[in-house]
């Protein structure tokens, strides 16, 4: 049977394409992609030309047994997303599990993931955070969803796009309070990268201020709940139960 190739392409700068994606393009009998215009962009920029299958959420289930069928014929696929890594808020999961399933191998081609690439220049704590995608669109679902992280005291990283990021930030505000740390990553990678720090107050303003601020792509880190109440409780608990388990 052929392979699976799930290989990340560039959020933005075209540059982050791996020399080894570009050969793993190459090589594949054809390319699921989210939007095969897209790619067919970005593949005619390394002057690629390949037969392009459309993967998205309303065909997943419908395309994954042609594809299985098509990877246990012998055919290597690939499989991009618009951008970053596949399957990081991205189509591909249905495909992955149901290939996997057939015992067809699945290999990653890793590169670019936006919420990678701003953890990594946030300075905020990064050896354990939670990633939760894009909040959900409606506001009371938007601020239930908020309102039970306050307490998670491991980084928080979300993606927004411009046309709700002043929404998140002011139902973070309601979430969090206004001194929490937050990072907010901006078009990274591309010509207008920006990364603004400070406190959920000091960064809703900045944005508020600056309507080049609300544009484009963004990623939201919040630093997780320091030692409040809760923190301390959990301590205590766990300090009574070794206690305990010394006791025996
Ligand atoms: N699969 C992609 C990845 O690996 O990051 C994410 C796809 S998701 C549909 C798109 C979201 O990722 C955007 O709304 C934004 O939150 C984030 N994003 C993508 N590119 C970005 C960039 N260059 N700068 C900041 N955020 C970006």
């Amino acid at each position: 049977p052929g392979v699976l190739h799930i290989v990340a392409t560039p959020i933005g700068n075209l540059g982050d394409l791996s020399p080894r994606a570009l050969d793993t393009l190459r090589n594949v009998a054809a390319i699921c992609a989210e939007d095969t215009r897209h790619t067919r962009q970005l593949l005619s920029h390394f002057g690629l030309d390949k037969p392009l299958v459309a993967l998205h959420q309303h065909n997943e289930d419908a395309q994954a047994a042609q594809l299985i069928a098509r990877l246990q014929g012998g055919d290597s696929l690939a499989l991009v997303s618009d951008a970053g890594t596949p399957l990081v808020s991205d189509p591909g999961f249905r495909v992955v599990r149901a290939a996997r399933a057939a015992g067809i191998r699945v290999s990653p081609v890793p590169g670019a993931c936006a919420a990678i690439a701003a953890l990594s220049v946030a300075g905020l704590p990064s050896d354990r955070f939670v990633f939760e995608g894009f909040l959900p669109a409606k506001a009371s679902a938007r601020r239930e969803r908020l309102t039970r992280l306050a307490a998670e005291p491991r980084t928080l990283i979300f993606y927004e796009s411009a046309h709700r990021i002043d929404e998140a930030l002011d139902d973070m505000i309601a979430a969090f309070g206004e001194d929490r740390p937050v990072v907010l990553a901006r078009e990274l990678t591309k010509l207008f990268e920006t990364v603004l720090d400070g406190s959920l107050r000091e960064v809703r303003e900045r944005v508020g201020a600056d309507p080049n601020q609300r544009k484009g792509e963004f990623v939201v880190m919040l630093e997780g709940a320091g030692d409040d109440a809760d923190a301390q409780v959990a301590e205590g608990r766990r300090l009574y139960a070794k206690l305990v388990e010394h006791l025996k």
